[in-house]
């Protein structure tokens, strides 16, 4: 299972860094399940970004997934 986190207008940049922030792929743990998430994420310090309303919104989606199984 493969979930995308990439906002399509992503602009964010890593405050500490200054660097623009690039898709990349992480694992997440979430209900006792794996899911290979593709994350906003800083090529300089490895920093994940997740906005809050994008994060909520993917879980429920992420929610109903598991109950279709
Ligand atoms: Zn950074």
């Amino acid at each position: 299972m493969k979930l995308s986190f990439i906002p399509e207008d992503m602009d964010w940049v890593c405050e500490p860094c200054g660097l623009a922030l690039q898709p990349g792929m992480a694992e997440l743990f979430y209900l006792g399940n794996v899911f290979r998430v593709e994350l906003p994420m800083c090529p300089g310090c490895g920093a994940v970004l997740i906005g809050e309303e994008l994060a909520t919104g993917k879980m429920l989606q992420v929610e109903q997934l598991l109950e279709d199984k």
